[in-house]
């Protein structure tokens, strides 16, 4: 009991449940107008119309001065058809005495006391039996001439609209519903079934995705909207649970080997102590390779939350860079940056860009190469260049330096220190700022990168 009572009102708050209900209020409240209208319209017209006829007929009897009885029936017989005529007519003289009656008037005029008034048409009256009549009199001379029009036929044509009226009324709104009820189920069928898709969309693991009905258009977009926060969600999922993988396996490395040398000591420092500073060295070395992997993978992690703009002087930021690098840098080192120029972010990002960028720079060239360092405008767009004299990257490996870890042939990375994941900061860093960066070679030997950003307007 208490499960029907509920299902009902959850079917009460559909929208199939609800237009539906609108629509057919909307429907009777129209039809009961218009018919409320053309009823009452009917109703004064025929009031109207035997108004006119009476007083016709009560001018003609105005017309000419009649004394007698018989002046009367001669009146009346030639202005009154006798075979059944609506006009009930009664002349009386002051006196009581009744000079002429219609045939069948006899009997309405005894009745005539009892008969009640029509609200708003206050000269229909009508009988015990529900029979209208229109009513009017007038005095001429001595004579007082009462007048009682049948109004059935014109009330018989009334009862008849209301009829059909009713009819047409009870005829529309099983109609109307059932259309309604069907074009509602339209539109709501589509959001039920887009309902139940993201309920089975989320016990299933497939990489499934909503169906886009043809119509309506506002549920199709819902569904495109939704198959692509989707996607993005999948892919971001995806990567978060790549990372985690990555990273895992990353730090599990320098960790094994950590441990492997915490045990080394252990078992053989005292006996031999010559081991202790080969381990601890190599302690301390992996131990910085992970701090500086925690470190970048926190920096990664606060890329998108860190976004304080400001104006930059990327000419000043990128030169204090290079200063603060220049002690590390054994290669020789060519600086070309136009004065001036500035972007709109934080100046954290741009610091992080040049940085890992000169980094790898100085880490895969001899000592004896050479850096250098560009920064300028063309257009609306503003370059940084960043070349090397050093080992190069081939062709394959272009694409894949910028993911997550990599690093070019491992066993000659091993002799230079790295994480993997410097340049996929600058990367993402990169596109923060809608820019753009492309690694190419550099002449004859050596790798160049190239940053575009557009340029601030202020
Ligand atoms: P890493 O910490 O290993 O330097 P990066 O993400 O900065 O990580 O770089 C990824 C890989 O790209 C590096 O391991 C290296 O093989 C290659 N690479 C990056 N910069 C250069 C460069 N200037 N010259 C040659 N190889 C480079």
């Amino acid at each position: 009991m208490e499960k029907t009572k509920k299902t009902f009102r959850e079917r009460k708050n559909t929208t199939q449940f609800q237009l539906t209900l609108r629509f057919i209020g909307l429907l009777v409240s129209a039809v009961l107008v218009l018919s409320l209208a053309i009823m009452g319209i009917t109703i004064a017209e025929l009031y109207e119309s035997t108004k006119e006829q009476t007083v016709l007929v009560e001018e003609s009897l105005k017309s000419d001065q009649k004394k007698t009885a018989n002046d009367w029936q001669k009146t009346l017989a030639g202005s009154v058809p006798k075979e059944n005529s609506p006009y009930l007519i009664r002349v009386g003289l002051e006196s009581g005495e009744v000079i002429f009656s219609s045939d069948d008037a006899a009997e309405l005029y005894d009745e005539f006391p009892t008969l009640k008034q029509f609200i708003l048409f206050d000269r229909v009256l009508w009988t015990s039996e529900i029979e209208p009549y229109y009513y009017t009199s007038f005095q001429t001379g001595q004579t007082k001439v009462t007048i009682l029009v049948d109004m059935e036929d014109q009330f018989e044509v009334i009862e008849r609209i209301f009829s059909v009226t009713i009819f047409l009324t009870i005829i529309v709104i099983g109609i109307g519903s059932l259309v309604t009820y069907r074009f509602s189920r339209k539109i709501s069928g589509a959001l039920v079934a887009m309902d139940q898709e993201i309920s089975q969309l989320e016990s299933s693991s497939a990489e499934q995705e909503l169906t886009v009905p043809k119509t309506p258009l506002e549920v199709q977009n819902i569904a495109k909207s939704f198959n692509v926060l989707l996607v993005k969600q999948r892919a971001s999922l995806k990567r978060e649970q790549q990372f985690v993988t990555d990273a895992s396996h990353e730090l599990r490395t320098p960790l094994a080997a950590i441990r492997g040398h915490v045990n080394l000591i252990k078992r053989r420092g005292k006996n031999h102590p010559k081991v202790i500073p080969t381990s601890l060295e190599y302690i301390d070395k992996e131990s910085k390779r992970m701090e500086i992997l925690v470190e970048q993978l926190l920096t990664l992690g606060r890329l998108e939350n860190q976004m304080e703009t400001e104006v930059i002087d990327l000419s000043l930021l990128i030169q204090q860079t290079i200063n603060e690098l220049k002690v590390m840098m054994p290669q020789s080192l060519i600086v070309q940056i136009e004065e001036k120029i500035v972007i709109k972010g934080c100046s954290e990002h741009f610091y992080q860009m040049t940085r890992n960028l000169l980094e790898n720079a100085v880490k895969y060239t001899d000592d004896t190469g050479k850096i250098s360092v560009k920064l300028f405008t063309k257009g609306q767009h503003i370059y940084l260049m960043i070349e090397d004299s050093g080992i190069g990257i081939s062709n394959e490996e272009k694409s894949k330096v910028f993911e997550r870890f990599y690093r070019v042939d491992r066993s000659r990375s091993s002799e230079i220190p790295g994480t993997g994941i410097g340049l996929a900061i600058v990367k993402e860093l990169v596109e923060l700022y809608q820019g753009d960066i492309v690694v190419t070679d550099a002449r004859p030997t050596g790798t160049c990168f190239t940053l575009t950003f557009a340029a601030t307007s202020l």
